[in-house]
């Protein structure tokens, strides 16, 4: 069971309490749908939207958040020990472009992150996401945490290329973050499935 902080937080639009989960840092209200960041105990707004289910799984249908970080990047140099293809950018021989990062925002190991963050960075499964009246908790990564992950994201899926990656040189500049809440199922084995890509997370 998760714990939960019994802080009286109202939403500053429709009145309603809010359940916050311990070191939780964004806070969604299911009752109008706005969302804000608990940042010096105010409450400000953020958008949050979220994914429609896709594939059949096993288990409750449960929302957990991913930051979904619209980034320009722009690799300067890349030593490697052969020629290398960017699927990132749209062309292969692009070294620069926008790239919507999906940065998950809730707790899981480091193979997860790279796993999940990545197939969903590289296929952006979510075209246009939506208002759902759904409960979610579980924003344990902060917007300073979610770039520094997605450089690692990034990274992980530049190093996962044929060639080997020696050294790289980037510039990322993130140009707007929102919340995207992503469905998963809370299958009988006890591990998390999401319902638009089919990952399990380990
Ligand atoms: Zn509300």
């Amino acid at each position: 069971m998760e714990d939960f902080k019994l802080i009286a937080l109202k939403c500053p639009s429709c009145d309603s309490g809010l359940v916050v989960e311990v070191n939780d840092n964004v806070v969604y209200c299911s009752s109008c749908g706005n969302g804000y960041e608990i940042i010096d105990d105010n409450l400000v707004p953020i958008e949050i939207n979220f994914a429609k289910p896709i594939v059949q799984g096993q288990g409750e249908l449960i929302y957990k958040p991913f930051w979904l970080m619209n980034t320009y990047v722009n690799i300067i140099s890349r030593n490697s020990s052969g020629g290398w293809i960017s699927n990132l950018f749209g062309s292969p021989n692009k070294t620069e472009g926008n790239v919507l990062f999906y940065v998950p925002a809730f707790w899981m190991t480091i193979d997860s992150v790279k796993n999940l963050g990545g197939t969903f960075t590289l296929r952006n499964p979510v075209a246009s996401p939506q208002k759902y009246n759904v409960k979610m908790t579980g924003f344990n990564f902060t917007k300073v945490d979610a770039k520094k992950i997605a450089e690692f994201i990034f990274l992980s899926i530049e190093a996962e290329k044929s060639d080997t990656l020696k050294d790289i040189k980037y510039d990322m500049k993130v140009q707007s973050m929102q919340i995207l809440g992503v469905p998963f199922y809370k299958q009988p084995n006890g591990k998390l499935r999401d319902a638009v890509l089919g990952i399990e997370i380990i």
